[in-house]
């Protein structure tokens, strides 16, 4: 049914349909490589490819990776603009707003075709990948140089706030910080490099990592600093990463450590 509705839009066109309520809950697209469809009661989402990217779009996509890489880092960030319904479907999917990401002046890039998520006060950037065929799927990029191992994105400390949620992911952030809570994502897993910014707000420090090799080692690693530098400590281990559970089950977890 989607789909049909779907074949019949223009290129980067999109209308509402019926899912799961009588309500029109459902986004049914169509950009120039794929049919999609999400609904945002059930979650239900679909996406098929359509045709094969012409050569040029192929060409045109890696020199502009290319020339990103080899441009100096003040010249990189793209110019922003709204998310299209296709790119915003990443982060929609875990309860995450528009509002929400709009508050960290998280954008779209046209010319990339990627959610540009600014880091560490501007001085860095991770651009995701909106579709399937670009690589890699993450991007983080300096935009001062030297900036590159120190890139976090921290949702920013309020008064009151006594603990800090350390996190491997953006959204995972975003999502611990409309639950209540001051979070820092590492944009991965090198603690060291990141101890910086994690220690700056004098918080109590919470590590919440994937439960991955990954995750295992940046756990050990934070446990270690804290312990080195008298720094209050707690650990959560949960099965999935922070962004999939909702704000009570998130607000339950971390319930009580202070
Ligand atoms: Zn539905």
């Amino acid at each position: 049914m989607w789909l049909d509705v779907a074949k019949t839009l223009n290129v980067n066109g999109k209308i509402r349909i019926q899912c799961c309520r009588d309500d029109n809950s459902m986004i049914v697209g169509r950009t120039a490589s794929k049919l999609w469809c999400y609904c945002h009661r059930c979650k239900e989402s679909r996406s098929v490819s359509v045709g094969l990217r012409s050569i040029k779009d192929i060409i045109n996509d890696k020199r502009l990776l290319q020339e990103l890489k080899t441009q100096s880092p003040q010249n990189r960030l793209p110019k922003l603009t709204e998310i299209p319904a296709d790119a915003a479907v990443w982060y929609l999917k875990y309860g995450i707003s528009n509002a929400d990401v709009s508050k960290y002046g998280i954008g779209y890039s046209q010319k990339y075709k990627r959610v540009c998520i600014p880091l560490a006060q501007n001085a860095g950037m991770q651009m995701r990948a909106v579709y399937p065929y670009q690589e890699p799927k993450y991007l983080n990029v300096e935009l001062k140089p030297n900036a590159y191992k120190s890139l976090v994105f921290d949702t920013g400390r309020r008064k009151g706030d006594k603990i800090t949620i350390c996190v491997e992911d953006v959204l995972s952030a975003i999502k611990i910080r409309k639950a209540g809570y001051h979070a820092i994502a590492l944009i991965g897993t090198n603690v060291r490099g990141k101890w910086n910014q994690i220690q700056q707000h004098r918080n109590t420090i919470v590590s919440w990592f994937d439960s991955d090799d990954a995750g295992k080692h940046a756990y050990t690693e934070l446990h270690k600093l804290c312990e080195l530098t008298g720094t209050r400590f707690h650990s959560v281990h949960t099965e999935h990463d922070p962004k999939v559970y909702t704000q009570e089950e998130i607000q339950r977890i971390l319930n009580g450590i202070n």
